[in-house]
């Protein structure tokens, strides 16, 4: 502890140079500048190198956990430094307990704020990497991510060598990089909480109710300790097995084939998990609100535009519901637009995201889409697009659920070219403006609906989608023939 002291200085010093840089970020610039943007691409992640440095030290070297003082600390400078002319060893000891409980609190407020900075740091870097894209002039490819970072480092396509590139949005991409000076970069979320009106707060923590949501069955797994004889001795192993019942596997043989006949089961422990929505707390603190004071600061930045919301609806009962509404719709997007693959491997804007989480389960939650006042205020606002409707939510996670491995053998499909289709699948929209909002091309959408009607998920649709999904020819290729034969057999 008294190792961790003054490292907790230097986290707070660092921490007060971070909160400058938050405030002054320059979004205009960040959107367009390649430059400016590897700038701070590249500070951020210094500072959360540095933040995640400091905060390991003070965690495990500190020795905040320590339960007792140890009489090995009795004799700190801090309390040298403030003798008494006759001190009583109780009292002596007290004015320990209060200086070491001081810097405890102490301690633990600067652990509480460096977790939360390097959380907003996680989402303001992932939505940097999600942003950004080139596009090469020469070969005309298009780099995204990180690849695209390396080519404005080098200012060089990663495909062929030319320098002619072009910094872009990446069209694939989930990203809301104007959340980025809302995020508590300096870990100030509490500070920052406490200044949020009433009615902001309250929608603060609906926001992280929901996103701390259970999202799918508790998984049980349990473990076995293992008695094993080898020649003289006996030592013991656990085996975990991560299935729902005991009696699903055969445990018995395979502790045998494992450990050999001479086993024998000592104990069996079973565990419980259930998985939430978003399962971190300063995430989701950061999440909350960013969403929330961004969407606030637009509403009352964008007076005329207000102005039209209120005539036509309740626009305070509104403006409660619109963060939520907001948050919900990039959820969508990134489910809709992100293959399960990716989002296992990467969860870009939403970190600690459960990748697939049963959609029985959250769709209390993402029933907000279907909110037309919110969906028509987020839009007046130019906060969001065309409304997201549930159905094709549900419809993305049935197929996942149930079609992906026949979907995935019929070749590469793109993820946008799918989300297009099932937009157009479940809703009013023409298959080009369900492309457009998704940045893809119709042709793309087309290949998706090709697929889909190959796999036939037509039992899956609404009579609507049913009727121009049945339009759809699917491709006459003997080796597409092959297929639905084989399926038809199946
Ligand atoms: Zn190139």
């Amino acid at each position: 502890m008294a190792e961790a002291y003054p490292l907790a200085g230097k986290a707070e010093r660092l921490l007060n140079i971070i909160e400058e840089l938050g405030a002054n970020i320059n979004l205009p610039r960040l959107r367009r500048d390649p430059k400016y943007f590897l700038e701070i691409y590249r500070i951020l992640l210094k500072d959360y190198d540095d933040l995640d440095l400091l905060r390991n030290d003070i965690e495990f070297r500190g020795g905040v956990y320590t339960p007792y003082p140890t009489p090995r600390m009795m004799g700190t400078t801090a309390v040298r430094e403030t003798p008494e002319e006759h001190p009583s060893e109780i009292g002596y000891l007290m004015r320990y307990a209060k200086i070491r409980s001081v810097q405890i609190s102490a301690i633990k407020a600067i652990i509480d704020r460096l977790r939360a900075a390097l959380a907003a740091h996680r989402i303001a870097i992932n939505h940097l990497t999600e942003y950004c894209a080139v596009w090469c002039q020469d070969c005309g490819k298009f780099l995204r991510g990180k690849t695209a970072l390396k080519a404005i480092s080098t200012n060089r396509c990663q495909n062929c060598g030319s320098s002619k590139i072009l910094f872009t949005p990446n069209s694939a991409g989930v990203f809301r990089i104007e959340l980025i000076p809302y995020l508590p970069l300096s870990g100030d979320y509490m500070r920052r909480i406490t200044q949020l009106s009433s009615y902001a707060r309250a929608t603060y923590g609906r926001i992280t109710r929901y996103l701390r949501e259970s999202v799918g069955r508790s998984v049980k797994s349990f473990s076995i300790i293992v008695r094993v004889r080898a020649g003289d001795k006996i030592f013991r192993r656990r085996v975990r097995f991560s299935t729902e019942a005991r009696e699903a596997v055969n445990y018995e043989a395979v502790i045998r084939e494992r450990f050999g006949p001479s086993a024998r089961i000592e104990s069996i422990r079973y565990r419980r998990t259930q998985p939430v929505l978003l399962n971190d707390r300063y995430t989701r603190a950061c999440i909350a609100l960013a969403y929330v004071s961004l969407t606030y600061d637009v509403w009352f930045s964008k007076k005329s535009q207000v102005r039209i919301i209120s005539r036509k609806i309740d626009a305070e009962k509104t403006l409660l519901k619109l963060p939520i509404y907001v948050l919900i719709h990039d959820l969508a997007r990134y489910f809709l637009l992100k293959s399960p693959k990716s989002r296992r491997r990467l969860a870009g804007a939403f970190p600690y995201l459960e990748s697939s989480p049963q959609i029985s389960i959250i769709e209390p939650v993402f029933t907000i889409l279907r909110d037309e006042d919110s969906a028509f205020a987020a839009k007046t606002l130019g906060l969001t697009e065309e409304a997201i409707p549930l159905e094709v939510i549900r419809l993305k996670f049935t197929i996942e659920r149930n079609y992906e491995q026949k979907i995935r053998s019929l070749g590469l499909l793109s993820s946008r070219g799918m989300a297009a289709a099932l937009l157009h699948l479940t809703s009013k929209h023409e298959l080009s403006q369900a492309a457009k909002f998704f940045n893809t091309t119709k042709s793309e959408g087309i290949k998706a609906l090709e697929k889909l009607a190959q796999v036939n998920i037509s039992s899956e649709l609404p009579e609507s989608g049913r009727d121009k999904l049945a339009k759809i020819e699917v491709p006459r290729t003997t080796r597409a023939k092959g297929f639905v034969e084989a399926l038809k057999e199946t």
